[in-house]
This record gives C-alpha cells, structure tokens and sequence, in this order.
C-alpha cells in the first residue's frame, strides 16, 4: 500500500509527488498521457517537438514560491533567463516588456504616453515587490473553522494592500488615468488577461497588478521541452506511471483503491492533480460526489486555440510575444495572440537553425462541440493565425517546415480536461469561496489550477506549498 497517490503529472500533481518522494513517502504518480507535465508538457508531432502550452517559467529566483518548492524537492531545473519576457505589438507599435523597469518605462512611454504613467507603473512594480515579501498565509477549507483560521491568516496581506481590492480593476485604472484610452486599455487588458485569465472589469487592481508586473521579476526558458522539466523533477519517484489513466476511484475503511483499466492500486492518500470540474466523475460515492459537484458549475468554459509550427529560418527572435489586434479573431475570445519560439540554442526541442513555435488563443470549449463546423473553424482560425505570426515576425511562407492546431477537444483527448486557465480569482469567486487543496473527505486532496491558489506556475506551486502545510510534512 502506498502513502500517497497523486492523480495527474501537471505542475501541481509532480510537484507535490516529488515533494512527498523527497520527505520520504512512498508515492505513485498516474499520468493518463504519454508525457508528464499537463497543460505545461511538451509532446512530438511528425518528427517535431512543441511546448503544448505553458512556455514561461515564472517565479524561479531567489524568494519566490517556484524556487522554494523546487529547492524543497532537492531540483535544479535545466532553464534560461529571458528579457524581455514578453514582446507587445500593436498597429505597429513594439513594446518590449524589459524587467528593468527604466528600459520598460521608456518604450511604454514612447508608444502610450501619458503623465501619469510613471506613477501607474511604478504602483504596479511596488505591488509585486511587495507581494511576495508577504508569508505565513494559508487556505484551508475542510471545514468552518479551518477556513475562518486560515482567512485571519491572510489578514496582514489585506491591510497592506486593501486599497488596490476595493474596486474593480477597470474602474481603479480608469480612474487613476482620468480615463483610459482605448488602444492602452486593450494592451494592459490582453497582459492582463494571459496571467489572470479574467477581464479587468472582473478582479480587483490587486490581481491585475501582480498580473501585469510579472515581467518585472525573472522569467525562464525552459531547456528541451517543458517536459523535461517534469522529467527531472520527478526522477527519484520511484513509482511514475504513464499512460495510465485513474477511471475510478473507491474509498475504503483505511484506504483509497484506485482504479486502472487494467489494474487496481492501494494507497491511504489520494491528492488529484484533474481539474474540481472533472473529479467528482471518478467517485462512486455520493458526499465525494456532492462535494465535487457544487464547484462544476464554476468552470467558465474559458479555453485554448493553439496553433503550432516549425520554422527553418536564420532569423533571430525573441522568447515571446503578444500580437494585439484591433478586433477578436472568429471562433476565439480575445484579439490577443501568444506567440512563443524555442530558444536558438536549443537544439533538443527544434533542429539547428529551426524554431519550435507554440501559440495560444483564448477560446471557449463550446465553440468546438459542433462536429459539423468543427474542420471549417479549426481551418478559418488555423490559417487567420499563421498569416498574422508570418506577417509581423516577417517569416517567409516557405520557412514553414511544419503547421497543425488543436481545440480543446484535443486537450480533452489528451489531457483531460477543456476548460483551460484554470480557476480564475475573480472578484465573485474569490477568498472564501475557492476550492482548497485539502477537503472535508478524509486524506483526500486536489491541487492544480483550479484549485487554491492560481493558474500558472507561480499560482499552483503556492497550492503545493499550501498543501504541503495541511499535510503536515
Ligand atoms: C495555452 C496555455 C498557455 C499557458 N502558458 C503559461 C505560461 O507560459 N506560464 C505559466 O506559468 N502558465 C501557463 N499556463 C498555465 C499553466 O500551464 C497551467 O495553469 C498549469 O500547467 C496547470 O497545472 P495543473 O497542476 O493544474 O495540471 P494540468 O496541467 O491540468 O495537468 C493535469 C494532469 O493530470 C492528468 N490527469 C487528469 N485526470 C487523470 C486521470 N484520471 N488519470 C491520470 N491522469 C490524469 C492529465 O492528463 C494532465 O497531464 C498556460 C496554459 C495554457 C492552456
């Protein structure tokens, strides 16, 4: 009988199996797919490796929560720094998103000025240095009490920074312009919206500033393929077992049997790394069942359009870039694209001289159900995105060795799960309402983006820490 076992290889799945492995506990980690690492895997297609969707590294540096967690697990992850970590192109105006704040500052200035923008950016730039200053905070949420205790827990964050969570972001922004003019607002919206996966008109500033400040904190590349980093990560599991999907979950007096297609598994644990929409599916019994239910319906159904490609070119290019268009594309729910390219060194991921290319649109899963139209917008999106990367990155059409997208049925049929980004904090669905990562079943826990704390890697590895905490280890 195992300690633990962890449901699904994501950041928050690994992370915590790694963590357990490491403390000592007899672990068994289930991943459904070929490779480790969720939304933020990598995977071969026709000879060529891709990122399947997450290509930044946020929060490795000294005093943030992904170099703690991977600090805890004994790991050094093979990376390289990027900065700019982001590249912002709208009606033809580039603003590199330098992490040095001066460098930044002149380019927003020269391409959006107004005289209140040191002050706005410097608010935004305090915010996230001060954020993470802050510890000792924990989410709980088996029961009344544990949740009251851990809400008081996150009392000094709330004074300090109670200004920024009184209005919503749009009307805080606003205000604090005197009036935001629209091609500004649609570039701090599409920063916005990438890392707090919600509309500035739907969270507090709090949210919008720690996501538009991201850049000012280190980024990394990660080496040969996210994958690689789960691979890495979780080496000294002893148990790791791909392509092996949990299709049933049984609670028993002392213990969890979990439920193969060809094989049953014991363990006194469980912690599910599938998304709280999706893991009631697995019980038979009906409080699990229940508890699971009454967070379905928060899934918003938010998704991605990806668009993947090889390029053999000499060009040079930046790590990332966001392509903000005057109108959302058709089938899609922004009119931002992501853009990201492999590292010219990298030579695992894509061939010399070639690039690996994966980017990303938001979409809503249910714009993918009719089967009747589902080739003709996979086709009419597929094709409005690559002429668009081609033509601002100046790519020649016949640098293109390899193209192909996915929906979210293909995240469905790989992965698991449609709704992508996870459970975004908004002002609605914020503190105490979110799903924690312990729950009122006894030894059962979730962790992952849909749970406490956030999507992205800084925001699920805060849960692993938070689960680290309630676990006692
Ligand atoms: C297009 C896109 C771009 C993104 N870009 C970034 C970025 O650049 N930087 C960043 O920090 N974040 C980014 N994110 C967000 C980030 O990728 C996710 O928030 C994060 O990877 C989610 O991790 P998770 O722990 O919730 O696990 P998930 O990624 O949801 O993985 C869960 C795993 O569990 C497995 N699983 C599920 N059910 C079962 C079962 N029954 N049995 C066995 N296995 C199962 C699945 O196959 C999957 O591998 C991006 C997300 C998307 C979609």
């Amino acid at each position: 009988m195992k300690d633990f076992a962890v449901v699904g290889s994501g950041i928050g799945g690994s992370s915590i199996a790694a963590l357990l492995s490491a403390k000592g506990f007899d672990v068994a980690l289930f991943e459904k797919d070929s490779h480790l690492g969720g939304c933020s895997s990598s995977f071969f297609h026709k000879g060529y490796m891709y990122n399947t969707g997450a290509t930044t590294l946020a929060g490795y540096e000294e005093g943030f929560i992904v170099k703690e967690v991977f600090d805890a697990i004994g790991f050094t992850p093979k990376v390289i720094p990027t900065d700019p970590s982001i590249v912002v192109i709208q009606e033809g105006k580039i603003t590199p998103r330098f992490r040095d704040f001066e460098l930044f500052y002149e380019s927003v200035q020269e391409n959006y000025p107004h005289a209140k923008n040191r002050k706005f950016w410097e608010m935004v730039f305090e915010i996230n240095r001060e954020f993470y200053k802050y510890s000792g905070h924990y989410y709980a949420n088996a029961n009344i009490f544990s949740k009251i205790k851990s809400l008081l827990s996150f009392l000094p964050l709330f004074m300090r920074f109670q200004k920024y969570f009184r209005v919503n972001a749009f009307t805080f922004m606003d205000d604090f312009y005197g009036g935001i003019a629209l091609e500004y607002f649609e570039f701090l919206e599409s920063q916005i919206l990438i890392v707090a996966q919600a509309p500035s008109k739907d969270i507090n500033f709090f949210t919008a500033a720690l996501a538009l400040g991201y850049t000012f904190n280190k980024n990394h590349y990660a080496l040969g393929g996210f994958s690689q980093v789960f691979e890495d990560m979780t080496k000294h599991i002893k148990d790791v077992y791909k392509k092996t999907e949990i299709i049933k979950i049984l609670q028993q007096k002392d213990h969890f049997e979990l439920h193969t297609h060809q094989e049953i598994f014991r363990a006194k644990k469980v912690i599910l790394n599938a998304t709280v929409y999706e893991s009631g599916k697995l019980f038979s019994d009906e409080q699990i069942q229940n508890y699971y239910k009454k967070y379905e319906k928060l899934d918003n159904h938010q998704s991605s359009f990806m668009l993947y490609m090889t390029i053999k070119s000499s060009k040079k290019f930046h790590s990332h870039y966001q392509i903000i268009e005057k109108e959302p594309f058709a089938h899609a729910l922004s009119r931002a694209l992501f853009v990201s390219f492999s590292d010219a060194s990298d030579t695992k991921i894509a061939p010399e001289g070639h690039y690996s290319i994966t980017a990303s649109v938001h979409t809503d899963s249910r714009f993918w159900q009719n089967p009747l139209s589902y080739q003709r917008q996979k086709k009419e999106l597929h094709d409005t995105l690559q002429s668009l990367i081609l033509s601002k990155l100046q790519i020649d059409e016949d640098e293109v060795v390899a193209s192909f997208s996915a929906t979210s049925k293909t995240f469905k049929h790989y992965i698991n799960r449609t709704q992508l980004g996870g459970n975004a904090i908004t002002i609605k669905n914020f503190l105490p309402f979110l799903p924690g990562n312990d729950t009122p079943i006894k030894n059962l826990y979730n962790v992952g983006d849909t749970v406490y704390a956030a999507q992205g890697w800084p925001g699920v590895m805060l849960g692993v820490k938070n689960l680290q905490r309630l676990l006692h280890v």
